[in-house]
């Protein structure tokens, strides 16, 4: 029997339009995780202007054996610990943005996002900046896919 509908595979080889919009939505609701290694620890604990172990206290927590960011409970469900809705009107920004972890580097270009076009679409209904903006072409995008922490 044959697939009526086949997945293509890389369907994205033309590339993707991706433009963030700022809006916060990929960094809240439901509860989650976002995985924060050794080094992207280190990395925060630097921007932040403390040591590593302060950093993995006060902003992770243990999930499933391994190391996630916190979240703060709000109007819109559990936000990033560092999701600054304040700092720019109208706007919700990464507070660590030159120091995200991997995980938040990656999105939109998550493997679960690619496997179909309507995978694509289906992320596209709460991250607004998908199918906007500038052409991310195959090369950058097989970058981040094949870097997202799994
Ligand atoms: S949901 Fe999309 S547009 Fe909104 S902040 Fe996240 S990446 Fe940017």
């Amino acid at each position: 029997m044959t697939d009526a509908n086949p997945t293509p595979k890389e369907w994205y080889a033309d590339g993707l339009r991706f433009e963030c919009t700022q809006c916060g939505n990929c960094c809240t609701g439901p509860t989650g995780f976002v995985w924060v290694s050794d080094d992207e620890l280190e990395v925060i604990a630097a921007t932040l202007g403390i040591r590593a172990s302060e950093t993995e206290a006060r902003y992770t927590r243990r999930l499933h054996g391994r190391r996630s960011l916190t979240e703060t409970p709000g109007e819109q469900g559990y936000d990033c610990v560092f999701l600054d809705r304040n700092s720019v009107p109208g706007k919700a920004v990464c507070g660590i943005y030159g120091a995200r972890p991997t995980q938040c580097r990656t999105w939109p270009f998550w493997p679960e996002n690619l496997r179909h076009p309507r995978d694509w679409q289906r992320a596209g209904r709460t991250c607004p900046g998908l199918n906007h903006g500038s052409l991310v072409p195959i090369e950058s995008i097989r970058i981040q896919r094949d870097g997202t922490p799994k």
